[in-house]
C-alpha cells in the first residue's frame, strides 16, 4: 500500500498487485465489519417537543461517537452475555427545557472519553415550556447490523490503469482534446501526466485514428476511505485487514478438516 494523502478523517491511498476480489472484500470489512459505538435504545422520561420519541431516538443513533476498541466487547462477546454492563455499553444523559436547540453536544456521557465526535449536531428545536429529558444506551455494533455502526461515511476505491502508447502514434493531439479528465498531455511527444485521474472512460481509444492508444486493466486500485470521526481511518484499516485475516484462517481450518 502507498499512502497519498492521510488525516484522521480521510486517507487515499494505492493498494498494489492485489486481485480485485481482495479490494472488494477490504472496502466491504471497512464498511460493514469494523465494529463501533453508537446509540441502541432510548429512554424517554419527558418529551414534549413537536417530534415523535421515535424520530429524535433515530437522529441520536445516527450521532458518531468517539470509539475505545479496546475498552469495550462486543454486547454477545461480553461477560454480561449481551443484557448490558459497563463493559459493553455506556450511558448518556440529557435534561434540556427550550426555548434551545438540542445539539449532540448537550449528550452528558457517564464517561469523557466517551462522547458524541461533534458537539454542533441538531436533534431538536425546543420552544417555550418545552422539555426533553432522556438516557441513551450506547454499545458496539457493526454496520453489517445497521448503518449507524459504519465508521466510514465513503470508502470507494477505483481500478489504476496502464496507458499505453504505441509506435503508430502521431502525436496528433486528438486524444488530449478528448480526454475530459485531462490525463495526457502532448510534450513533443504524447505523455500521461496523471494516470490516478483517469476515469477508464475510452473516450481517448474511441477518438485515435491510429490505433495508438491502448487502457489496460491492473491489480491496482485507487481508495479514499473517508471516516465518520468514530475511530481514526487508519484505525478502521488495520481492524478490517485483522478481520480478514481471521476469516481467511477460519476458512483455511474448515477447508483442512473437510479434506
Ligand atoms: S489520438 Fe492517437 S495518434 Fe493522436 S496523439 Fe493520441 S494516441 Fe497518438
Ligand atoms: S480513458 Fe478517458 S479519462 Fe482515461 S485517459 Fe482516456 S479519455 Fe482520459
Ligand atoms: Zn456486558
Amino acid at each position: 500500500m502507498e499512502i497519498l494523502e492521510e488525516n484522521d478523517l480521510k486517507v487515499r491511498f494505492i493498494l498494489r498487485d492485489a486481485p480485485i476480489a481482495f479490494a472488494n472484500s477490504f472496502r466491504r470489512a471497512m464498511k460493514s465489519l469494523v465494529p463501533t459505538m453508537a446509540v441502541d435504545y432510548v429512554v424517554f422520561y419527558m418529551n414534549t417537543s413537536y417530534l415523535y420519541d421515535e424520530i429524535i431516538a433515530h437522529r441520536i443513533g445516527l450521532i458518531p461517537i468517539k470509539t475505545d476498541l479496546e475498552r469495550f466487547n462486543m454486547p454477545e462477546r461480553c461477560v454480561c452475555n449481551g443484557e448490558g454492563c459497563p463493559n459493553c455499553q455506556i450511558s448518556f444523559r440529557l435534561n434540556v427545557e427550550g426555548p434551545k436547540v438540542v445539539y449532540s453536544g448537550d449528550l452528558i456521557s457517564e464517561d469523557p472519553e466517551v462522547k458524541p465526535v461533534y458537539d454542533s449536531i441538531p436533534i431538536v428545536e425546543l420552544y417555550e415550556g418545552q422539555q426533553l429529558m432522556i438516557e441513551a444506551v450506547a454499545r458496539l455494533g457493526t454496520g453489517r447490523e445497521h448503518a449507524k455502526y459504519q465508521p466510514v461515511s465513503a470508502c470507494y476505491y477505483k481500478i489504476v490503469p496502464n496507458i499505453v502508447v504505441n509506435e503508430n502514434c502521431k502525436n496528433c493531439g486528438e486524444c488530449v482534446k478528448a480526454c475530459p479528465r485531462g490525463v495526457l498531455k502532448l510534450d513533443g511527444k504524447l505523455k500521461v501526466s496523471n494516470v490516478l485521474d483517469c476515469s477508464m472512460c475510452m473516450e481517448c481509444v474511441k477518438v485515435c485514428e491510429e490505433n495508438a492508444i491502448r487502457i489496460e486493466e491492473t491489480e491496482n486500485y485507487l481508495f479514499v476511505v473517508e471516516g465518520t470521526g468514530a475511530l481514526p481511518v487508519r484505525t478502521v484499516m488495520k481492524k478490517a485487514l485483522e478481520i480478514l485475516k481471521e476469516k481467511a484462517e477460519e476458512m483455511n481450518k474448515i477447508l483442512k478438516e473437510i479434506i
